[in-house]
């Protein structure tokens, strides 16, 4: 299905970023492992090359420096050819009560969140518009929607991705360009797994459905969004929660 594709995922050295990739490459796309751990997007694009016999570059980029953002478009198009799909992925948190929390997690959850997926959609597009046709996935969060005690920097960056995400698949429908978001419920990863089990146990009984959630999941419905199979969607904030946010 993605044969002539060409995508870019943020953050993608690890997690749910890679899982997207590699369900995107599973299926013929050519992929631009990009993320601010310029060592793991490099070995990420490797495996993935040498796993499903697609080209795969990696590129380091920090999500929260504009040129960096549009260097990473232009490899795209320089190296590859095109630029059909971007996913905004890179998420960090720095979790805290809010009467405790400092400016710099404050700052800094805001910065690569919610600014990270403001200059993603700006370097996209500016190629995409071009060639009138591109897919944009926005990671967000099930926060962003109920949000979470301890998160008032991540669940607001997330809420504010959901809203960016509207308005710009208002903006860009025109050029033919789909934006869409999902907000993810709790997902095994490295960044849950950092969290104190304590946590984890109580996420973990928030989620009705019996299975536990891995990036897969997420892959599958950003594979989804990606596809020509929703050429008509647009604008829409998917669920993949296991019902946490019914
Ligand atoms: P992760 O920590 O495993 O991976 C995040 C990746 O982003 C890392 O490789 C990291 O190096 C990269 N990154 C961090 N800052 C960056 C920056 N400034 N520029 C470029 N790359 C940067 O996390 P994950 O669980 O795979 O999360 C992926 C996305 O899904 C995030 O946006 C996160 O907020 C969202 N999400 C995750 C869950 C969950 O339960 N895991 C739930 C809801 C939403």
């Amino acid at each position: 299905m993605f044969k002539d594709r060409v995508a870019v995922i943020t953050g993608s050295a690890r997690g749910i970023g890679r899982a997207i990739a590699e369900a995107l490459a599973e299926q013929g796309c050519s992929i631009v492992i990009s993320d601010v751990n310029a060592e793991g997007c490099q070995k990420t694009a490797d495996e993935i090359a040498a796993k499903y016999g697609v080209k795969a570059i990696g590129h380091a980029a920090n999500v929260t420096k504009k040129d960096d953002m549009t260097a990473l478009a232009n490899a795209a198009v320089e190296k590859l050819g095109k630029l059909d799909i971007w996913v905004n992925n890179a998420g960090v948190l720095r979790d805290d009560l809010l009467m405790r929390m400092s400016e710099e997690d404050w700052n800094l959850v805001l910065d690569v969140n919610l600014k990270g997926v403001f200059f993603g959609i700006q370097a996209a597009t500016k190629v995409m518009m071009k060639a009138k046709y591109g897919k944009i996935v926005n990671i967000s969060s099930v926060a962003g929607l109920i949000g979470n005690a301890g998160q008032a920097n991540y669940s607001a960056a997330k809420a504010g991705v959901i809203a960016v995400t509207k308005t710009a698949a208002r903006e860009y429908a025109s050029r033919n360009i789909n934006i869409n978001a999902i907000t993810p419920g709790y997902i095994q990863t490295d960044m849950t797994g950092a969290l104190p089990e304590k946590v984890q146990v109580e996420l973990a009984k928030m989620v009705p459905l019996p299975n536990k959630g891995a990036p897969s999941d997420i892959a599958k419905a950003a594979r989804f969004l990606a596809s020509s199979d929703a050429d008509f969607i647009t604008g829409v904030i998917l669920r993949v929660d296991g019902g946490m946010a019914i």
